[in-house]
């Protein structure tokens, strides 16, 4: 598994920093977020380092993956908050700020607590997406 030594959740994935941490599987790890938008905050992140996420192999992101919705269960129930977003940013400009893929589970209480969002929604034409589709199927491994 890759690894950084100068990355802040590779030093907490090896033990070197510690972490209030919720749950683990063979790839991933969850903790809670010590910035957090809301109670119940928390990360779940894969073992080795990759910063972003279309980057990580499949069987790794499965593992991801799967901890994720246990993960949010659990704060659901833990937090009595029912509603919450699932956050995931790739590179600087998308608000990225560690370098090492991430997930946020975000309880959203209420208006104010939480995860606000921007929402530029442009629109898709037919013939844009055609040519998107045929790029984007072109790409695919
Ligand atoms: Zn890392």
């Amino acid at each position: 598994m890759p690894t950084d030594p100068s990355c802040l959740f590779c030093k907490i994935v090896a033990g070197q920093i510690p972490c209030h941490k919720v749950a683990e599987n063979e790839h991933a790890l969850a903790f809670l977020d010590i910035g957090p938008l809301s109670r119940g905050h928390t990360l779940v992140i894969p073992k080795g380092h990759w910063v972003t996420l279309e980057q990580v192999p499949g069987d790794v992101a499965a593992g991801v993956g799967s901890l994720i919705p246990r993960v949010a269960k659990a704060v659901v129930e833990a937090t009595g908050v029912k509603d919450w977003n699932l956050l995931q940013n790739n590179g600087k400009p998308a608000h990225q700020v560690v370098m090492h893929v991430h997930f946020h589970i975000i309880p959203k209480p209420n208006e104010k607590e939480g995860l606000g969002i921007g929402w530029p929604a442009g629109k898709l034409g037919q013939d844009e997406a055609t040519a998107l589709l045929m790029k984007i199927r072109a790409s695919m491994d």
